[in-house]
């Protein structure tokens, strides 16, 4: 038998209504904010993420699915092609092709599937989704104000509190500028060199090359040696300063609770400033339902004008998982189960079910083969709340047998009121 591949899944019905219910919330909320709907590829060259997410990275160095795409032709040739790890590269390389500084500021998100060879476990997946959103622009249209990081902040408590997920926390930090971070570097070498024997491998590799990443270890018995390390913090240029403190004044003025975690960093040269998580109490070690920050490198890095930006990305699978309990009152169940009785019905009981559809009903619609028998299981088996008979003398006399599954209650009801009564 060929199952689906490791670390990827289906998503079955009745979940698949769940992720609809969180989708259209992501899009009525991102919609009151003005942010727009961007699509790009879910795979690019290799070389945007190597440069864009960053060479020493775990995505690149060890996550990502890469293979030699063979040209065709001559004029087509081959070239390292990568699915997508993450959607912030894809969606500034569309910024820079398509100019659009020339629209001022922009304020995108996008929906979709994302991949990573880590290694599965509950709520990581090789195949995940991600709701991510970008502003970037010039700066001459306020894309560096902190109005800016605590407008997006806001909408993220908004759409949570919206989805009901009532014990979120988020963790704020800024992580300053490459001026600021060399200093931190710097220092934080010299604070890991005595220290670093007794650590884990992963964080003796990363006290050489990317000292940063340390406050990623996960490891008990490092922490304390972790507790002691300087932070970020105590490096901050007055600019970088002056910004956080903007962005924290805002989000008070709001209402929007945070707490600072001095821990929080992101190890790229051109991740700036604002750095956030979002997590969630209910799901376990695999607890950021989503993380974000500025990036005002980022557009140079790939080679486009100075763009400062900022963004987040959701794990919609965390969302979901974090939602189960709310589950009963999204998923729709059909209002009613239309059960042709006896040849010939299948076409009226057609007619029927196509009137209270039309009245943003959720119709089921049996088949004349059925017996009545049949036709009451099915019913009741995709938990509708009436059926409706459609045999020979219901639609003589234009009055259907409508029952009430729930209560058993059956009346005879004219054509003519059946939606009101199936809606009462
Ligand atoms: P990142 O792009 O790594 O900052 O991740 C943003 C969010 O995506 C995280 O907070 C997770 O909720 C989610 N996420 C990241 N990796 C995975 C994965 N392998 N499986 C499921 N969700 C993930």
């Amino acid at each position: 038998m060929i199952k689906a591949v490791r670390g990827t899944r289906d998503l079955l019905p009745p979940e698949t209504a769940l992720w609809n219910f969180v989708e259209s919330a992501v899009r009525d909320v991102f919609r009151a904010y003005n942010f727009q709907e961007i699509r790009t590829p879910i795979f690019e060259a290799t070389e945007l993420f190597a440069r864009g997410v960053g060479e020493e990275t775990d995505i690149v160095a060890k996550e990502m699915y890469t293979w030699e795409d063979r040209g065709r032709a001559e004029s087509d040739r081959g070239q390292s092609l990568t699915l997508r790890p993450e959607a912030t590269a894809g969606i500034v390389r569309a910024y820079i092709e398509h100019k659009m500084w020339d629209r001022g500021l922009n304020k995108l998100y996008c929906i979709g599937p994302m991949f990573r060879r880590e290694r599965p476990q509950k709520g990581r997946y090789r195949q995940f989704y991600q709701v991510d959103a970008e502003i970037i622009g010039p700066a001459s249209a306020g894309s560096d104000s902190p109005a800016r990081d605590a407008e997006l902040l806001e909408m993220l408590a908004t759409l949570l509190d919206r989805l009901g997920i009532a014990d979120w926390t988020l963790q704020l930090n800024s992580v300053g500028c490459p001026n600021d971070r060399a200093a931190f570097n710097e220092a934080l070498r010299k604070a890991l060199q005595p220290a670093m024997a007794k650590m884990c491998a992963d964080c003796q590799r990363r006290a050489v090359t990317n000292p940063l990443r340390v406050f990623d270890c996960k490891v008990p018995e490092d922490q304390p040696i972790i507790e002691t390390l300087p932070r970020i913090s105590q490096f901050l240029d007055e600019g970088c300063r002056k910004h956080f403190a903007a962005v924290q004044e805002i989000l008070k003025a709001v209402g929007v609770p945070f707490v600072i975690n001095d821990r929080l960093v992101r190890g790229l040269d051109y991740y700036t400033r604002t750095a956030f998580e979002f997590t969630h109490g209910a799901l376990g070690a695999q607890n950021a339902i989503l993380g974000g920050g500025r990036y005002d490198g980022l557009s140079e890095a790939l080679g486009g004008p100075p763009a400062p930006g900022i963004g987040f990305a959701i794990g919609e699978d965390r969302l979901v998982m974090s939602l189960q309990e709310t589950a009963e009152s999204v998923l729709k169940k059909p209002d009613v189960y239309v059960a042709p009785l006896g040849a010939g019905m299948n076409g009226e009981a057609a007619r029927l079910a196509r009137e209270l559809r039309r009245h943003d009903l959720v119709v089921d619609l049996g088949d004349e083969n059925f017996r009545l028998k049949k036709s009451f299981e099915t019913a009741t088996k995709a938990g509708a709340k009436y059926i409706l008979i459609v045999g020979e003398n219901e639609v003589k006399a234009d009055a259907f047998a409508l029952k009430n599954l729930a209560t058993g209650e059956q009346i005879s009801v004219p054509r003519t009121e059946l939606a009101r009564k199936i809606v009462e």
